[in-house]
Protein backbone atom coordinates (compact mmCIF):
# COMPACT_ATOMS: atom_id res chain seq x y z
CA UNK A 1 0.00 0.00 0.00
CA UNK A 2 1.12 3.37 -1.03
CA UNK A 3 2.52 5.64 1.94
CA UNK A 4 3.31 8.50 1.66
CA UNK A 5 6.58 10.38 3.32
CA UNK A 6 5.65 13.58 5.12
CA UNK A 7 6.36 16.42 6.52
CA UNK A 8 4.12 18.96 8.60
CA UNK A 9 5.21 23.24 8.98
CA UNK A 10 5.53 23.30 12.97
CA UNK A 11 5.54 26.73 14.82
CA UNK A 12 5.17 25.08 18.32
CA UNK A 13 2.00 26.29 18.61
CA UNK A 14 -1.43 24.75 18.97
CA UNK A 15 -2.32 23.78 15.68
CA UNK A 16 0.75 22.61 14.22
CA UNK A 17 0.89 20.38 17.78
CA UNK A 18 -1.75 18.62 17.24
CA UNK A 19 -1.37 17.54 13.83
CA UNK A 20 2.18 16.47 14.96
CA UNK A 21 0.22 14.02 17.41
CA UNK A 22 -2.99 13.03 14.54
CA UNK A 23 -0.44 11.66 12.15
CA UNK A 24 2.54 10.85 14.44
CA UNK A 25 1.89 7.10 13.26
CA UNK A 26 3.62 8.30 9.79
CA UNK A 27 6.88 9.43 11.13
CA UNK A 28 6.39 13.19 10.21
CA UNK A 29 9.33 15.48 9.94
CA UNK A 30 8.75 18.57 11.39
CA UNK A 31 9.73 21.79 9.15
CA UNK A 32 10.16 24.84 10.82
CA UNK A 33 10.94 28.04 9.60
CA UNK A 34 13.55 30.81 11.46
CA UNK A 35 12.76 34.16 9.98
CA UNK A 36 14.91 35.54 12.51
CA UNK A 37 11.69 36.37 14.68
CA UNK A 38 12.61 36.26 18.56
CA UNK A 39 10.07 33.45 19.04
CA UNK A 40 11.90 31.47 17.28
CA UNK A 41 13.40 30.05 20.22
CA UNK A 42 10.49 29.54 22.41
CA UNK A 43 9.11 27.65 19.22
CA UNK A 44 11.85 25.27 19.54
CA UNK A 45 11.62 24.57 22.93
CA UNK A 46 7.77 23.52 22.32
CA UNK A 47 8.20 21.52 19.32
CA UNK A 48 11.46 19.58 21.25
CA UNK A 49 8.91 18.37 24.09
CA UNK A 50 6.80 17.23 21.63
CA UNK A 51 9.12 15.68 19.20
CA UNK A 52 10.86 13.28 22.14
CA UNK A 53 7.31 12.53 23.33
CA UNK A 54 6.35 10.96 20.08
CA UNK A 55 9.70 9.71 19.17
CA UNK A 56 8.99 11.15 15.57
CA UNK A 57 12.04 12.72 12.99
CA UNK A 58 14.18 15.41 14.01
CA UNK A 59 13.15 19.07 13.16
CA UNK A 60 14.49 20.51 10.19
CA UNK A 61 15.18 24.37 10.60
CA UNK A 62 14.82 26.11 7.43
CA UNK A 63 16.84 29.89 8.13
CA UNK A 64 15.66 32.63 6.00
CA UNK A 65 15.13 36.12 6.04
CA UNK A 66 12.70 39.26 5.25
CA UNK A 67 13.84 42.47 3.78
CA UNK A 68 14.85 45.59 5.83
CA UNK A 69 11.95 47.08 4.17
CA UNK A 70 9.12 44.97 6.50
CA UNK A 71 7.96 46.86 8.54
CA UNK A 72 7.73 44.47 11.14
CA UNK A 73 9.51 45.53 14.51
CA UNK A 74 7.54 43.73 17.36
CA UNK A 75 8.73 40.59 15.62
CA UNK A 76 12.33 41.24 15.96
CA UNK A 77 12.38 43.08 18.95
CA UNK A 78 13.00 41.42 22.22
CA UNK A 79 11.22 42.42 25.43
CA UNK A 80 8.62 44.05 23.01
CA UNK A 81 5.03 44.96 24.51
CA UNK A 82 2.24 45.51 22.53
CA UNK A 83 1.29 48.91 24.57
CA UNK A 84 -2.18 48.82 23.88
CA UNK A 85 -5.05 46.88 24.97
CA UNK A 86 -5.62 46.06 21.49
CA UNK A 87 -2.96 46.19 19.94
CA UNK A 88 -4.09 44.33 16.42
CA UNK A 89 -7.32 45.70 15.98
CA UNK A 90 -6.03 49.24 13.80
CA UNK A 91 -5.09 46.52 11.21
CA UNK A 92 -4.07 49.04 8.39
CA UNK A 93 -1.48 50.55 10.63
CA UNK A 94 -0.50 48.85 14.16
CA UNK A 95 -0.71 45.57 12.85
CA UNK A 96 1.23 46.09 10.08
CA UNK A 97 4.17 47.53 11.61
CA UNK A 98 4.21 45.05 15.11
CA UNK A 99 3.72 42.08 13.27
CA UNK A 100 2.60 41.39 9.69
CA UNK A 101 5.15 39.80 6.95
CA UNK A 102 4.36 40.27 3.29
CA UNK A 103 4.29 36.80 1.58
CA UNK A 104 5.39 34.97 4.60
CA UNK A 105 2.98 31.83 4.18
CA UNK A 106 3.69 32.30 0.51
CA UNK A 107 7.83 32.40 1.25
CA UNK A 108 7.89 29.73 3.80
CA UNK A 109 5.79 27.57 1.94
CA UNK A 110 8.11 27.70 -1.23
CA UNK A 111 11.17 26.75 0.74
CA UNK A 112 9.41 23.74 2.48
CA UNK A 113 8.29 22.56 -0.43
CA UNK A 114 11.82 22.64 -1.77
CA UNK A 115 12.91 21.03 0.98
CA UNK A 116 10.47 18.04 0.62
CA UNK A 117 11.16 17.94 -2.58
CA UNK A 118 14.90 17.52 -2.52
CA UNK A 119 14.41 15.03 0.47
CA UNK A 120 11.67 12.81 -1.65
CA UNK A 121 8.93 13.82 1.13
CA UNK A 122 5.54 13.39 -0.51
CA UNK A 123 3.02 15.43 1.78
CA UNK A 124 3.82 18.92 3.44
CA UNK A 125 0.78 19.27 5.91
CA UNK A 126 -0.17 22.59 7.13
CA UNK A 127 -2.54 23.27 10.58
CA UNK A 128 -4.45 25.70 8.62
CA UNK A 129 -8.14 25.70 10.07
CA UNK A 130 -11.55 25.46 8.41
CA UNK A 131 -13.69 27.54 10.70
CA UNK A 132 -12.58 30.98 11.61
CA UNK A 133 -16.03 32.27 13.49
CA UNK A 134 -13.57 32.50 16.58
CA UNK A 135 -11.16 35.15 14.62
CA UNK A 136 -14.26 36.55 12.73
CA UNK A 137 -15.74 37.51 16.22
CA UNK A 138 -12.80 39.08 17.19
CA UNK A 139 -11.11 41.00 14.81
CA UNK A 140 -10.12 42.27 11.37
CA UNK A 141 -7.26 39.31 11.33
CA UNK A 142 -7.99 37.48 8.15
CA UNK A 143 -8.58 40.52 5.91
CA UNK A 144 -4.76 41.30 5.50
CA UNK A 145 -4.78 38.37 3.12
CA UNK A 146 -5.90 34.90 1.83
CA UNK A 147 -2.77 33.11 2.22
CA UNK A 148 -4.28 30.01 4.84
CA UNK A 149 -7.15 30.08 2.37
CA UNK A 150 -8.67 26.67 0.31
CA UNK A 151 -7.51 28.82 -2.59
CA UNK A 152 -4.33 29.77 -1.31
CA UNK A 153 -3.64 26.12 -0.51
CA UNK A 154 -4.50 24.92 -4.21
CA UNK A 155 -2.67 27.88 -6.21
CA UNK A 156 0.68 26.59 -4.27
CA UNK A 157 0.07 22.79 -5.44
CA UNK A 158 -0.27 23.77 -8.66
CA UNK A 159 2.96 25.47 -8.41
CA UNK A 160 4.56 22.50 -6.71
CA UNK A 161 3.32 20.58 -9.98
CA UNK A 162 5.43 22.70 -11.96
CA UNK A 163 8.30 23.77 -9.91
CA UNK A 164 9.37 21.06 -8.83
CA UNK A 165 11.65 17.58 -9.44
CA UNK A 166 9.42 15.56 -7.00
CA UNK A 167 6.01 15.87 -6.25
CA UNK A 168 5.05 17.51 -3.10
CA UNK A 169 1.23 17.44 -2.38
CA UNK A 170 0.35 20.30 0.42
CA UNK A 171 -2.52 19.11 2.65
CA UNK A 172 -4.53 21.28 5.04
CA UNK A 173 -5.98 18.27 7.32
CA UNK A 174 -8.29 20.66 9.57
CA UNK A 175 -10.07 21.69 5.80
CA UNK A 176 -10.50 18.34 5.22
CA UNK A 177 -11.90 17.14 8.04
CA UNK A 178 -13.85 21.16 8.34
CA UNK A 179 -12.06 21.26 11.70
CA UNK A 180 -12.22 24.90 13.28
CA UNK A 181 -10.06 25.83 16.28
CA UNK A 182 -12.52 24.63 19.04
CA UNK A 183 -12.43 21.19 16.95
CA UNK A 184 -8.92 20.98 16.94
CA UNK A 185 -8.56 21.65 20.76
CA UNK A 186 -10.52 18.74 21.51
CA UNK A 187 -8.75 16.83 19.16
CA UNK A 188 -5.73 17.12 21.15
CA UNK A 189 -7.30 17.01 23.98
CA UNK A 190 -8.27 13.60 23.23
CA UNK A 191 -4.55 12.76 22.23
CA UNK A 192 -3.42 14.09 25.26
CA UNK A 193 -1.34 16.61 24.26
CA UNK A 194 0.40 18.96 26.67
CA UNK A 195 -0.99 22.46 25.60
CA UNK A 196 1.22 23.68 28.08
CA UNK A 197 4.25 23.20 25.78
CA UNK A 198 2.31 25.23 23.20
CA UNK A 199 3.42 29.06 22.26
CA UNK A 200 0.72 30.76 20.51
CA UNK A 201 2.10 34.54 21.08
CA UNK A 202 3.51 36.57 18.36
CA UNK A 203 6.31 38.66 21.11
CA UNK A 204 8.57 37.56 23.88
CA UNK A 205 7.60 37.49 26.40
CA UNK A 206 4.27 36.54 26.31
CA UNK A 207 1.81 39.93 25.75
CA UNK A 208 -1.39 38.27 27.27
CA UNK A 209 -3.14 40.48 24.61
CA UNK A 210 -2.62 39.71 21.11
CA UNK A 211 -4.86 38.08 19.34
CA UNK A 212 -3.27 34.59 19.44
CA UNK A 213 -2.87 35.44 23.10
CA UNK A 214 -6.72 36.31 23.96
CA UNK A 215 -7.59 33.50 21.78
CA UNK A 216 -5.89 30.66 23.70
CA UNK A 217 -7.01 32.05 26.55
CA UNK A 218 -10.74 31.63 25.55
CA UNK A 219 -10.39 28.11 24.31
CA UNK A 220 -8.01 26.00 26.59
ZN1 LIG B 1 0.42 37.70 22.66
Amino acid sequence: MYKPKIAVMATGGIDSTVLLHMFKDSNPTPISVDYGHVAFAKQVEMLEHHIKTLSINPLQIIKISFGEWQKTKGLFTPNYTPNENKPLEDWDKLRYQDFFIEGRNMIMLAYALAYCSANKIDELLVGYLYGEEEWEKRRTYKLMTGDNSPQFVDMMNLLSNVGLSHQVRIRAPFYERHWSKKDVIAKGKELGVNFEKTYSCYFIPECGVCDNCLLRKELL
